[in-house]
């Protein structure tokens, strides 16, 4: 099964991506936990992510599809994936597709945890407050992180929706009854 989860920043996909990750022997793929490790090797090339990822804009979609593409290709990903905040623009989805096809693999759902700002706002402010923020936390970096997913992630959206691909859960509920919604898609999915 080859999943993607989809919603803002703070929306809860890390913590649905690692149950997904025990129940179903899956693999979570995070750009942004990838991003960071590069950023903590102190490369050349970490320094450059640090300084985009602390503003809250995105890194080349060239980049981030090549760092996916050669994680799908490892044997932990034999079971599937499940991709977290992967694709975040149109050209990243297109690029996915294209990757995916060349290798005969597919897509098994798009599962969008819908939430709403306030929220989002009041979540990561509390990340903040419990001294688990990270160096995009500020509230400026926030804001524009949300921006950027409002323009450029969005449309991604209706690229999954014609597909037929996309199925929706309340990321506002408790964290086990989002579970249970997932549970419920992936039990009408095929792997
Ligand atoms: P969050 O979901 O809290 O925004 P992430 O860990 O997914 O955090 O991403 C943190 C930052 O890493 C993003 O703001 C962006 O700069 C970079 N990043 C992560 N994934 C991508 C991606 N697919 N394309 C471009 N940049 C990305």
């Amino acid at each position: 099964m080859n999943l993607i989860l989809f919603g803002p920043p703070g929306a809860g996909k890390g913590t649905q991506a690692k149950r997904l990750e025990d129940r179903h022997g899956l693999k979570q793929l995070s750009t942004g936990d990838m991003l960071r490790a590069m950023v903590a090797s102190g490369s050349q090339l970490g320094q450059e992510a640090k300084r985009i990822m602390d503003q809250g804009l995105l890194m080349p979609d060239q980049l981030v599809i090549e760092m996916i593409a050669d994680r799908i290709g490892q044997s932990d990903c034999a079971k599937g994936f499940i991709l977290d905040g992967f694709p975040r623009t149109v050209k990243q989805a297109e690029g996915l597709d294209a990757m995916l096809a060349s290798r005969g693999l597919k897509l098994s759902a798009v599962i969008e945890l819908k939430v709403d700002e306030a929220a989002l706002l009041a979540r990561i402010h509390s990340r903040i407050a419990q001294g688990q923020a990270r160096g995009d936390d500020t509230p400026e970096a926030l804001q524009k992180r949300l921006k950027v997913y409002r323009e450029q992630t969005l449309p991604v959206l209706p690229y999954y929706e014609k597909t037929g691909l996309l199925r929706s859960v309340d990321g506002m509920a408790p964290i086990d009854n989002v579970s249970q919604a997932i549970e419920a898609i992936l039990s009408q999915v095929k792997g």
